[in-house]
């Protein structure tokens, strides 16, 4: 089979790979219909993840048809559909028993990271029971490839995080995929502002058609000054920080209010300062983490019945033998006006 493979920072082709087999009994195999590209995997190939070993198949977003499960398996069967979580989690460890499925101690995010991933012809699931969810007959599969990573880590890390409630102000940093995803969900608790900060024109348009009811160019404009002014000086309640450097965690922190909470989305990969001289007597709490996706199965209700449009965030369609074009694509977003690329495997 083809597969989409890490040869070390900034080097990558599409090779001729084994098709995975049931490795323990716990496994399933499946055959991938829709996957897609993370900003993770760019992180990934310029070198930021060194746990990521040369030959590892990338990706860990997808959905599928299960060819083949393990013994083990009592919940899945062969030519069942399958969204697969980025999450792999084993159901048993103590973190599992706590819904910290990114903790899990026999799973986390391995797929495309510590195991080969899904941007390949097929993927071998471990924990298939727990890592995978049944697609729902006259589903739109391609939309729910949005719920492999990115709805649930906005909605998990930057909205129930950031304790987004019914009338209060939201300031969301970053309005790439995931940004765009608490967006998205941020708006089933009807805040009464959630404003956008990004440098991008074009993704804050989108935004904008989102849902985002102030956006603001902090290439061109000082995001304090403004969120200053529509709050009467007191800054908003929740800030969802969605790009992962230090100048947009800082800025979550010049923006939050007395009681509020900054909720961190972003992968960082390098220290930041925390400023306690301004902070220490406003009451905010800071909230970090990685996605556990048990909300996957609540926002797969909010899509089949249509109070949740993830399309929205699509973009771009390759064939999946086309993924080196799709990486140009996805690597080059603010030039393409990418958000999220499906490549099709049929
Ligand atoms: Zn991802
Ligand atoms: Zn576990």
């Amino acid at each position: 089979m083809k597969a989409l493979v890490y040869h070390g920072a900034n080097n990558k082709s599409w090779d001729e790979k084994p098709k995975p087999q049931i490795q323990q009994p716990t496994d399933a195999v499946i055959k991938i219909t829709r996957t897609t590209i993370c900003g993770t995997d760019l992180h990934i190939l310029k070198g930021d993840v060194p746990e990521v070993k040369v030959g590892t198949t990338l990706g860990h977003e997808g959905v599928g048809i299960i060819e083949e499960v393990g013994t083990a398996v009592t919940s899945f069967k062969k030519g069942d559909r399958v969204i697969i979580s980025c999450i792999t989690s084993c159901g048993k460890c103590v973190y599992c028993k706590r819904s910290m499925f990114s903790h899990c101690e026999n799973g986390g995010w391995i797929l495309g990271h510590l195991v080969d991933g899904t941007q390949a012809e097929y993927v071998r699931i471990p924990f298939a029971d727990n890592s995978l969810h049944h697609i729902p007959a006259e589903s739109d599969e391609e939309a729910l490839v949005m719920l492999s990573d990115i709805l649930p880590t906005g909605f998990e890390c930057g909205v129930l995080n950031g304790k987004v409630a019914p009338g209060s102000t939201v300031a969301i940093v970053g309005a790439g995929p995931i940004g765009l995803a608490a967006l998205l969900t941020a708006q089933f608790y009807t805040p009464s502002e959630i404003i956008m900060i990004d440098p991008d024109d074009n993704r804050l348009e989108i935004a904008k058609q989102f849902g985002a009811t102030i956006i603001i160019n902090n290439n061109k404009e000082n995001a304090v000054d403004i969120i200053n002014k529509h709050t009467n000086n007191r800054g908003v309640d929740t800030a969802i920080e969605a790009v992962g450097i230090p100048a947009t965690f800082e800025l979550c922190q010049y923006i939050i209010g007395p009681g509020g909470t900054i909720a961190n989305v972003g992968v960082h990969g390098k220290s930041v300062t925390l400023h306690l001289e301004n902070l220490w007597a406003k009451n905010i709490t800071i909230k970090t983490g990685l996605v556990d996706t048990f909300t996957t199965p609540l926002l797969l209700k909010t899509i089949k019945s249509k109070k949740l449009d993830a399309s929205k965030l699509i973009t771009h369609r390759f064939k999946l033998n086309d993924i080196l074009n799709a990486y140009d694509t996805f690597e080059n977003a603010e030039k393409e006006k990418a958000l999220k690329v499906i490549l099709i495997n049929e």
